[in-house]
């Protein structure tokens, strides 16, 4: 059989619970769903670091953010670690990016081993959007969503069928400040969305530095809901401050849903492209986002934190000749090891890609148990108090059973944010008896010995992958290329 192709489909922000084939209670994704039963789910694929541009990097080359150099929103992309695309462009695939990179502002920071691409500079435009090309930047007519879908779909209609291709369609949506689709300005009247069970969390056990973290619903601003706040919901009381929560809550999971319901219709459109031109028995179709949201969960938005609405990544994916339909993967992967499931799938290998720290789920895929997989994932979010969000730095391990975290509370500021170093927290859950991590139990006598071993296991796995412990605040800090 020849060589097969490769649609990778990545969009932002996107969480695993707002996808129906997830169990979502909020809306209704047929098209993604679909590449659910027909082929495979990942149900326990994490983030290494839980915001745009360092995901990004991580799954472009199957690496830490300490060996990409492209540890906060703020990174340029170290070009000198090598890409996925880079391997499969020197090994005869045809190679195109589109959408969204955010992986640097300057001219060197542009993608590479694509041999056709258009991006949006930083995050983009919904409507209308600029994007920079080989030759060049545009603005282009229309939604960012189908832009990028109707360019997906050119170059698949200008390729040389004679060889095999690997196409990146790198969606927006449905990253803030979330613009619908206008097809979809009628879904949701406010008032419909069901809100989360966890909504009303106190946070009283979390470390102090993640109660402070400005992520509330409250703390949401008139761009993100858009509608006129209603003076009633106005003042400090409790109760005023628990209404306004559930009414901006309403109004930004709206749009929001809106958003994801196009791009949603553009998976159904390449699947349908693909299989009225016969390509979809061997075209392996994965659906991603770089990382999970908070969807009202805990009270949040945004992401950032290790807890699992933010650390799950969703990924599905389609491949009638190798991938039974149904396939569900419960084992512990991470966004680091999608280079090297796409490079096995194209027929190459990880000595393809030297720095990658990675290893290729394409076994689980196919149906087949891995008897010696990993049981942890190991995380990092570097950026510390950053202006808007003020998430603390922090790293730690999640196991099927536990999730250790520890807030060192220093390190990479961005731009505007503070000095401040904090005392350090740690924070674990038992994710058995507390699924939703509604209570820490670092401080509880029954798991000292569980704490003890997951701040072990974090050792080990910080030694495996050359990440260094935070120890105090002359431990030397991350550089990492800047515009
Ligand atoms: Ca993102």
């Amino acid at each position: 059989m020849s060589r097969p192709n490769i649609v990778f489909i990545m969009s932002d922000d996107h969480a695993a619970h707002s996808i129906s084939a997830y169990g979502s209670r909020v809306n209704t994704t047929p098209h993604m769903d679909r590449l659910a039963h027909e082929g495979a789910r990942m149900d326990a694929l994490y983030c290494t670091n839980s915001i745009c541009t360092p995901s990004r990097a991580s799954i472009l080359t199957g690496t830490y953010s300490h060996i990409n150099r492209a540890p906060s929103i703020y990174s340029e992309f170290d070009h000198r670690v090598r890409t996925f695309p880079e391997v499969l462009q020197e090994h005869g695939y045809q190679t195109a990016l589109y959408g969204k990179w955010h992986l640097g502002r300057s001219a060197r920071s542009r993608p590479r081993g694509v041999d056709d691409w258009r991006i949006f500079p930083d995050q983009g435009d919904y409507v209308d959007p600029v994007m920079i090309g080989p030759d060049g930047q545009e603005q282009i007519t229309g939604y960012a969503t189908d832009i990028v879908t109707q360019q997906s779909i050119g170059f698949l209609e200008e390729r040389d069928p004679e060889r095999p291709f690997c196409l990146l369609v790198h969606h927006k949506a449905p990253h803030r400040p979330w613009i619908p689709h206008p097809r979809y300005g009628d879904l949701y009247e406010p008032g419909t969305i069901p809100e989360p069970e966890t909504m009303d969390d106190d946070h009283a056990t979390r470390a102090e530095v993640v109660r402070e973290v400005a992520m509330q619903l409250d703390d949401l601003r008139p761009t993100d809901y858009k509608d006129e706040l209603p003076p009633e919901l106005e003042g400090e009381s409790e109760d005023a401050r628990r209404a306004r929560s559930s009414w901006k809550y309403q109004r930004y999971m709206r749009d929001y849903l809106r958003c994801v319901q196009a791009v949603d219709d553009s998976v159904g459109e390449i699947l349908s492209w693909l299989e009225v031109n016969e390509l979809d028995e061997n075209t392996l179709v994965v659906y991603t986002s770089d990382q999970g949201f908070f969807l009202g969960d805990h009270g949040w938005f945004d992401k950032r934190l290790m807890l699992d609405e933010s650390l799950t990544m969703p990924m599905l994916a389609r491949w009638p000749a190798q991938i039974p339909a149904g396939t569900r993967l419960t084992d512990t992967l991470s966004n680091v090891d999608i280079a090297a499931t796409l490079l096995e799938v194209a027929g190459r290998g990880v000595e393809d890609l030297p720095d990658q720290q990675g290893r290729s789920f394409l076994p689980q895929l196919r149906g087949e148990s891995v008897e010696d997989w990993r049981q942890a994932v190991y995380y990092r979010y570097w950026e510390h108090d950053d202006p808007e969000h003020h998430a603390p730095a922090h790293y730690g391990v999640r196991t099927p059973e536990h999730k250790y975290i520890r807030y060192y509370n220093d390190g990479l500021g961005s731009p505007g944010s503070s000095d401040r170093i904090m005392p350090v927290e740690d924070e674990l859950y038992d994710l058995v008896a507390d699924p939703r991590e509604m209570t820490n139990v670092a401080d509880d006598p029954a798991y000292a010995q569980v704490l003890a071993e997951m701040q072990a296991l974090t050792a080990q796995l910080q030694a495996e992958y050359g990440d260094a412990p935070y120890e105090g605040p002359d431990t030397p800090r991350l550089e990492w290329p800047t515009a």
